[in-house]
């Protein structure tokens, strides 16, 4: 019996690949303009980490984990996102003494969690990512939605709906947590066993309950936009001015509530509002997380960061039907007559590419027919025919693809004769 990849994960094969490079590739172009720098941490952490850092009242950690024990007796987790181990490394290294602030990182990489797999959701999914951190200043939250939003915009997404929302300070959040306690408490026994934990633990987070989001008291619960103190509604208020300054259209939205429990002032999504995108419609997700350095062991440091994954990067960009243009063609396909032109054809296709021309050539013995329809397949913009005949004359056959126009071409100036016709 033949074995198949576990589920919830997927082989990302040749075709489908140049997406996900196109997408990675232009996601480090961008970085590279805005300053943020790459940071690659190891796929597994202690266990410790997440407990601590994504916070014990999350799905993430409460049911999300794979975790294990190793050899050696340590509990070990696959990381289930970026930005635990990221702080985890910027306190490690202490960062927040570099001569460069504020600290601006990016990742991409492999996430893990134990869902139950549907599309757009997986067991292993891959996620980009940054952090500023360093930084209180609402101009740098603008900037880190901006940085996803032109990712999105760069690789033709158009309908985006972008949502923000405050989460405002602690003084804020502790008014608006009693509020939430006293609108939920009398009626908590209507609402699922995780709610029911959450009105001690995070009520904040009952917003953000997927089995409970239609309940009555939902659409009535105290907003926290109406318990934001002075300083918090200001940086709401400068956050808002800024996207408008960069023509970054976003929506309020009160209820907007992020999972991770160190979420304070900006929290923001991204959604696909494309009418052929599945029900899983958010693409990108982050916020501020004032406090989170300090609680990894690091002095006290602002921070703000999202993370997005490629695959619904990538369903997206299919619901929208985005011609990613990753048909590239091949310069040169040569095609041999004869053993000693054959031979001749390693010497030959190195040269061409070792200047910088992309070329193939036949491998398979085939017929000369067969060998045309496989420069056809590449599509070849080239193809040269070397026989016997020609070797000894020191010539070679160019043909234009496009326009059916040959040309004999001496074997000494082919490569520069092809590098001027491209
Ligand atoms: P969701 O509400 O969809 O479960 P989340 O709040 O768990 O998302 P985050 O932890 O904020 O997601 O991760 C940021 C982004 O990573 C999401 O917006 C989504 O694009 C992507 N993502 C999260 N989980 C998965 C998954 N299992 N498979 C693919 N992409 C995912
Ligand atoms: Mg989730």
């Amino acid at each position: 019996m033949s074995i198949n990849l576990p589920r919830g994960t997927q082989d990302i094969l040749p075709g489908q690949v140049e997406k996900w490079q196109a997408i990675e590739g232009k996601a480090r172009e961008i970085c590279k303009k805005y300053l943020y720098r790459e940071i690659r941490t190891p796929i597994f952490e202690h266990t410790e980490l997440f407990l601590r850092s994504v916070g014990e009242t999350t799905d993430i950690v409460q049911k999300e984990m794979y975790t294990f024990t190793d050899r050696g007796n340590r509990s070990l987790t696959l990381r289930p996102e970026g930005t635990a181990s990221t702080v985890r490394s910027y306190v490690e290294h202490k960062m927040f003494g570099d001569a460069q602030q504020p600290v601006k990182l990016y990742y991409v990489g492999p996430m893990f969690r134990y869902e139950r797999p549907q599309a757009g959701r997986y067991r292993q999914f891959v996620q980009f990512g940054i952090e500023a951190l360093g930084s209180a200043d609402p101009a740098i939250d603008a900037e880190v939605i901006s940085l996803a939003m032109t990712l999105y915009k760069e690789m033709g997404l158009n309908k985006l709906k972008l949502v923000v929302n405050s989460l405002g300070d602690k003084e804020s959040r502790s008014a608006h947590r009693e509020a939430l306690v006293n609108h939920f408490k009398p009626r908590i026994n209507e609402f699922c066993s995780d709610c029911q934990n959450r009105i001690e633990k995070n009520p904040l987070r009952i917003l953000d309950c997927k089995q409970d989001r239609n309940h009555e008291l939902m659409s009535s619960a105290p907003a926290i936009i109406d318990y934001l103190n002075d300083y918090s509604r200001e940086y709401f208020e400068k956050l808002q001015k800024y996207l408008t300054d960069m023509d970054v259209s976003y929506v309020v939205d009160p209820n907007l509530v992020r999972g991770l429990d160190y979420y304070n002032h900006t929290a923001f999504e991204i959604m696909s509002v494309s009418e052929g995108f599945g029900a899983i419609t958010t693409l990108c997700g982050g916020g501020r997380y004032n406090g989170l350095v300090e609680e990894m062991g690091g002095p006290e440091t602002p921070g703000i960061g999202f993370a997005l994954s490629i695959e619904r990067f990538i369903a997206a960009l299919e619901a929208e039907k985005v011609d990613m243009a990753l048909n590239e063609s091949v310069d040169c396909y040569l095609i041999s007559l004869g053993d000693a032109a054959k031979d001749y054809t390693v010497k030959l296709l190195h040269g061409l590419r070792s200047h910088g021309l992309k070329a193939e050539r036949d491998y398979l013995d085939r017929k000369l027919k067969a060998q045309f329809k496989a420069a056809e397949r590449l599509q070849a913009k080239f193809v040269a025919v070397l026989g016997d005949n020609e070797l000894n004359n020191g010539v070679i056959n160019l043909k234009d693809q496009a326009t059916g126009e040959q040309r004999e071409v001496q074997l000494n100036q082919f490569i520069e004769t092809l590098k001027s016709l491209k």
